[in-house]
This record gives structure tokens, C-alpha cells and sequence, in this order.
């Protein structure tokens, strides 16, 4: 007796552009996954309700869109994504970006890994950008910790790692640039799908 296909818990896909981060402007297929083990207080994404789909079906709906830049997002995408699904996505020629909090390493197939820790531990295995929610903490001593990890990421992409700070819900803007302008090797990332009206 065949056994039933595996499904995953999946959030919502859609299509839009990345608004955030080293990709920003970037046409995107956004692939959210439900569940998260973290509960963070400023978290703004509803990603609780799921349709259990196949790594096939996944694949075959996110490639109805035309851009071939995929987010896999959620919550927090690596309770979830593994090498079936990741091969069903780079079988229809995606580009594969995760959104993490860092508490899980990232399947081999993920090119590129944008990490936004939250409450350790911390398991990423490697990182492409690190994009931190400002709030005043020491951003410094958070970076340092994944020193090793932005390594592997840059030696990966061969794109030096990139750090970013985000304000936290565009209430403090003025003090995250501030900071960055003070402390030039971060970057500022906003929401700027928030700012266009886009989902
Ligand atoms: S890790 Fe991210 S998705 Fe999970 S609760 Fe925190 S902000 Fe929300």
C-alpha cells in the first residue's frame, strides 16, 4: 500500500514584492508556512490558519506566478521546509529565500538566508543578512554572535554578509537612523511594502 503523501501546513501564497531587506523591490512569491515556536510581543503576522498541501502542489501553485524568487516565510519556515520541498521549488527553477528567527538550521538547498533572531537558542547553520528589529538593544553583541554564521552565508553567495536594522513597527525611525549613521557598517531596512500599500 502506497503511503500518503507528506503535507505541510501551509499559510497563505501569494505575490508581491519583497519589501524589506537586502532583496528589497524585488517580485517575489510569498510562501507562508504556519506555526512559529517563538511568541514574540510585536509580532504582526497572523500565521495560524493552514491548508495542508503536498511539496507538489506547493510547487505547482507558487510557479503559476511569473518571477521565480521565492520567500518562504511564516512564522517561522524551517519547522517546515525540508529538501522534498525545497526540490519541488528548485524543480520549477525558484531562487529560495527563508525568513527565520534563527532557531533552526536551514536545508543545503536555500540560497539565501535572512535572519531576524528572536529569543535564543539559536540553531542557523548559515546567514546571507542579518536584519535585526531596532529597539535600542545592543545590536553590536547580537551581530557578533552569528559572526560565524554571516561567514558561511558569504562564502556561500559570495555577497559579503549584510546587516541590517529595521524600525520596530516604523515607530522609531528617527532613532534607527541615528544609530546606523553613528555605526555605518548596518544598513537600514524598512517595511516599504507597508509604505506602498502592498501586501
Ligand atoms: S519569531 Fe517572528 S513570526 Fe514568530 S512570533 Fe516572533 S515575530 Fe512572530
Amino acid at each position: 500500500m502506497t503511503q500518503p503523501a507528506k503535507t505541510y501546513a501551509v499559510n497563505e501564497i501569494f505575490y508581491s514584492l519583497q519589501g524589506e531587506g537586502f532583496h528589497t523591490g524585488t517580485p517575489a512569491v510569498f510562501l507562508r508556512l504556519s506555526g512559529c515556536n517563538r511568541r514574540c510581543a510585536f509580532c504582526d503576522t497572523d500565521f495560524s490558519a493552514a491548508t495542508p498541501m503536498t511539496a507538489a502542489a506547493i510547487a505547482e501553485a507558487c510557479a503559476a506566478f511569473p518571477a521565480r524568487h521565492i520567500v518562504v516565510t511564516g512564522g517561522e519556515p524551517l519547522l517546515q521546509l525540508d529538501d522534498a520541498l525545497v526540490s519541488a521549488l528548485k524543480a520549477c527553477g525558484f531562487f529560495i529565500q527563508v525568513e527565520t528567527n534563527g532557531s533552526m538550521p536551514a536545508p543545503a538547498g536555500v540560497d539565501w538566508v535572512t535572519c531576524s533572531p528572536k529569543e535564543p537558542p539559536y540553531a542557523i547553520d548559515r546567514i546571507n543578512e542579518l536584519k535585526i528589529v531596532y529597539q535600542g538593544q545592543d545590536v553590536e553583541a547580537t551581530a557578533s554572535l552569528f559572526a560565524a554564521q554571516l561567514e558561511k552565508g558569504s562564502s556561500r553567495s559570495g555577497v559579503p554578509p549584510r546587516l541590517y536594522l529595521q524600525p520596530c513597527s516604523g515607530l522609531n525611525t528617527a532613532e534607527t537612523v541615528a544609530y546606523i549613521l553613528g555605526h555605518p557598517c548596518w544598513r537600514l531596512s524598512l517595511q516599504t511594502h507597508k509604505l506602498i500599500n502592498i501586501q
